[in-house]
């Protein structure tokens, strides 16, 4: 409390031990009650008893509406399954709404329809796509396996035992299983073993040799 003296302080500590009540005596020395509960603590004066105990909350336990699953936390309305599912549903409506108005589905914006998005959205979602897919690259090493090219515009992933086709053919993975979407799969996977980078070039190379023609040391 910088705001008061020495002699002030004792005069505040003193009256409320006479038993004045706090609320008065800030509102009386223009100070925050709180700074007042400090000084006495510091004191170590003993505060009065409450007069009036507060009467004990009790709330009812809440359940989901949706499932009735429960007791959920104060003021929750759904459980999280639930509340998921109603926000997807909720987002699904509002994109089909979008789309129907010939609006982008994901910003309401004003629709390119070559991209099916709006360039802002489509800007959006190259950008997250292209941050993905270099933290991918460098999950698996940052550069080609074999060549050591860097440069991410020469570089994909690469099935190590060549069962990309078959992998994706059991819906391993979602959507194409190619691009981004094992991009995500496999940053959602941290990265398992049985893929690397390769350039296209040494890709090719393994594919139509067996193995990449970079590898087939000269005998000596
Ligand atoms: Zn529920
Ligand atoms: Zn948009
Ligand atoms: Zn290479
Ligand atoms: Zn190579």
């Amino acid at each position: 409390m910088p705001f008061l003296t020495p002699d002030q302080r004792e005069e505040l500590c003193r009256r409320y031990k006479a038993g004045e009540r706090m609320s008065a005596l800030a509102r009386e020395y223009g100070v925050n009650p709180s700074s007042i509960c400090d000084l006495l603590a510091s004191r170590g004066i003993p505060r009065h008893p409450r007069k009036r105990p507060r009467p004990p909350v009790v709330e009812p336990p809440c359940f989901c509406e949706v499932c009735g699953a429960g007791p959920l936390p104060r003021k929750f309305r759904f459980c999280k399954p639930c509340k998921v599912r109603r926000e997807a549903d909720y987002m699904n409506e509002w994109r089909k709404k979008m789309l129907a108005a010939g609006r982008c589905p994901a910003c309401g914006g004003t629709m390119d329809r070559k991209k099916g998005v709006c360039q802002h959205c489509f800007d959006l979602i190259n950008t997250r796509r292209l941050a993905k897919k270099a933290i991918c690259f460098a999950g698996y090493g940052g550069r080609c396996a074999c060549c050591g090219e860097a440069n991410p515009v020469f570089l994909s992933i690469d099935h190590v035992n060549n069962d990309g086709a078959e992998r994706r053919r059991k819906g391993i993975y979602p959507g194409t299983g190619t691009g981004w979407h094992l991009y995500y799969w496999l940053i959602k996977h941290k990265f398992p073993p049985g893929y690397q980078v390769l350039c296209f070039n040494c890709q090719w190379g393994k594919r139509l040799c067996g193995i990449c023609p970079h590898q087939r040391k000269p005998q000596s």
